[in-house]
């Protein structure tokens, strides 16, 4: 399959429930060959309004500090655990992850990735996939709001990805 057969059959998805509060899916972005691949845990407002993942605050948090580490952010492949946003952003459920987590899956079976980013305590429920090296980071959103996060999450990142 490829990718963007997987980001049709996101868009016309109807699996769990969050389809029904929003108006579009957000699949992912990022090239086919991407050595780094970054897990959120949903889209957000803005997110949702443009079908593109990280676009508002914490998207441009994120690429300031990915920036400030040698990484172009339009180098990574960037998405989250699951493919469509939830009420007042709330963290995804458990059976929403479970029903999206397939999709996930099949893009880092096509990727194949050599390192995940795991950001933010929902995107941890991705089965680790022997070969490929995981980290656990902040989640953005999180790191752009309080200063401390803020600096652990630099830290984070200059520690696992820094060019
Ligand atoms: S969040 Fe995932 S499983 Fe739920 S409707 Fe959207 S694409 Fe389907």
């Amino acid at each position: 399959m490829s990718l963007e057969e997987l980001n049709y059959q996101i868009y016309g998805c109807k699996k769990c429930r969050l389809w029904q509060g929003a108006k579009h899916g957000v699949p992912g972005e990022g090239p086919v060959d991407a050595e780094i691949m970054l897990v959120g845990q949903n889209p957000g407002v803005e997110e949702d309004e443009v079908g593109r993942p990280f676009v508002g605050r914490a998207g441009k948090y994120l690429t300031r500090v990915l920036a400030e580490n040698g990484l172009k952010r339009e180098d990574l492949f960037i998405t989250n655990i699951v493919k469509h946003k939830t009420p007042k952003n709330r963290k995804p459920y458990a059976d929403e992850i479970a029903a999206c987590l397939p999709y996930l899956m099949e893009q880092i079976n096509i990727i194949k990735p050599k390192k995940i980013v795991l950001m933010g305590v929902a995107a941890r429920q991705t089965p680790r996939i022997k070969g490929i090296e995981y980290c656990e980071v902040i989640h953005p959103q999180a790191a752009s709001r309080f200063p401390r996060m803020g600096k652990k999450f630099q830290e984070q990142v200059s520690m696992e990805l820094k060019k």
